[in-house]
């Protein structure tokens, strides 16, 4: 069996949630994991971000707005009266019990029930159109199914045993409808995994079930080979193995959730990135297939602080590293880029929550220079620190001012730390000169 994830956009409008319905009603039995319609998730972040400020009006004033979207929604899709109603009843039961949030006192937990009501909305009315159109579909609550441990990790395990029910339950069904992001927490409390994390459930679902490939269907043709909200002339990649695209999710490429091929690549199991909005375009195949070829992709990572630290007590001294590291680890924070030098470590890090008390510590024994506004650009590509193209970025890089670079850490990329106003100028750069063969 397939696992095919579509995206907000491909559940934004009617028309594009006609387009899913001719895509995924082939005869084939398949599970489906849906996103919340487009906006919906920012604007339930944003509700909560007024509760939790104390915006109580505001708060009232976006459940309002948000409600008649639907409502709208509804009208165009459900004609027949029947279903019409009973998802209209729906609706309003959701956004009551939104409604009833703003009273509440603002916690993680409050914000992590809000935020899983866009999936549980595009869900029941997606469901509810494909019964209309006479599919044969069942509805599977993921939080019947999906779980999270004390680490935040998948439990595969009970996914495993759960979603084995609940198909059993449903044999008859033809296609099987869930929500993709949320789930339950160690505690049974509603949680989720984080922004964009229908990508991953669909993986997780994928491994659960031994699934023949998962799809995520988007509203672009497939892993591009560098961003194309900033650089001119992009093109997709076909084949992608399992390790460039991790790189790739993790450093910026924002089509995939970072964790995505995580769960599939032990059991080889195939992603294919594919186009809602052109379903015959080939998009990305990510498989353990690995190809020759030097620099494939570009992508980049904003939001990224560096700080060196510097001691005259590192010279020659053991344990120095050990003591840097045991800091970053008591506050809980991860280190992506490093290099060091005699007398001084540079390292990268993307969430700076602690960042106060983190150079607090380190300031004890060292100096501490920050750098905010930072970004990691990283180029993969099979065995691209081999290759004998891969020289040619030092002599296109020659005019920017790159703060770290990180070369060897893995064989499949290379890193470089730039100042975030730098970025779309060096993206542009190297896209001309690797990819459009702009001579030097
Ligand atoms: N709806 C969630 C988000 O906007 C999850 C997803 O779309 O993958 O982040």
């Amino acid at each position: 069996m397939k696992v095919l994830k579509f995206g907000g956009t491909s559940v934004g409008s009617v028309e594009n949630m006609c387009n899913v319905k001719n895509i995924i009603n082939d005869g084939d039995k398949k599970i489906v994991v849906l996103s919340a319609m487009s906006g919906t998730t920012n604007k339930l972040v944003a509700i909560s971000q007024d509760i939790k400020d104390v915006n109580l009006s505001e708060a009232e004033n976006k459940i309002s707005e948000l409600q008649k979207v639907y409502f709208e929604t509804i009208d165009q899709l459900l004609e027949d009266s029947d279903l019409n109603k009973s998802v209209r009843e729906y609706v309003i039961s959701i956004f009551e019990d939104l409604k009833a949030c703003v009273s509440k006192v603002f916690s993680d937990a409050l914000e992590n029930q809000i935020v899983a009501q866009g999936e549980l909305l595009s869900t029941y009315m997606f469901n509810s159109y494909l019964n209309q159109e006479g599919i044969h579909s069942a509805l599977l609550p993921a939080l019947d199914f999906m779980r999270i441990d004390g680490n935040k990790e998948p439990n595969i395990d009970y996914i495993k045993n759960n979603i084995k029910t609940v198909l059993k339950e449903n044999e008859s069904a033809n296609i099987y409808i869930t929500q993709g992001f949320i789930c339950l927490d160690a505690n049974d409390e509603v949680s989720n995994l984080q922004r964009g994390g229908s990508d991953y459930t669909a993986t997780i679902i994928g491994a659960a079930i031994i699934a023949e490939e998962v799809q995520i269907w988007t509203d672009i043709d497939g892993m591009h080979n560098n961003d194309p909200r900033y650089v001119e002339n992009t093109n997709p990649i076909s084949n992608l193995s399992f390790d460039e695209a991790a790189e790739l999710a993790y450093f910026g490429a924002k089509i995939l959730h970072p964790q995505t091929v995580t769960p599939v690549r032990a059991d080889n199991i195939p992603v294919r990135l594919k186009n809602t909005m052109d379903p015959i375009a080939h998009g990305t195949l990510i498989s353990s297939k690995t190809s020759e070829g030097g620099i494939k992709a570009i992508a980049a990572k904003d939001g990224i602080t560096a700080i060196k630290i510097k001691s005259a007590r590192m010279l020659q001294a053991h344990g120095f590293l050990k003591k840097v590291f045991e800091i970053f680890e008591t506050y809980e924070t991860s280190i992506d880029m490093i290099t060091t030098s005699e007398v001084a470590v540079s390292l990268t890090i993307d969430d700076d929550r602690n960042l106060d008390k983190i150079l607090n510590e380190l300031e004890k024994f060292a100096l501490i220079e920050v750098d905010e506004r930072q970004s990691i650009v990283c180029l993969v590509g099979h065995s691209v620190v081999n290759h004998q193209d891969t020289f040619k970025l030092f002599q296109i890089l020659q005019d920017v001012k790159i703060r770290m670079i990180s070369y060897g850490g893995s064989k499949n990329n290379i890193s470089l730390l730039i100042d975030t106003d730098d970025k779309i100028n060096t993206l542009q750069k190297l896209n001309d000169y690797l990819f459009e063969l702009v001579t030097l």
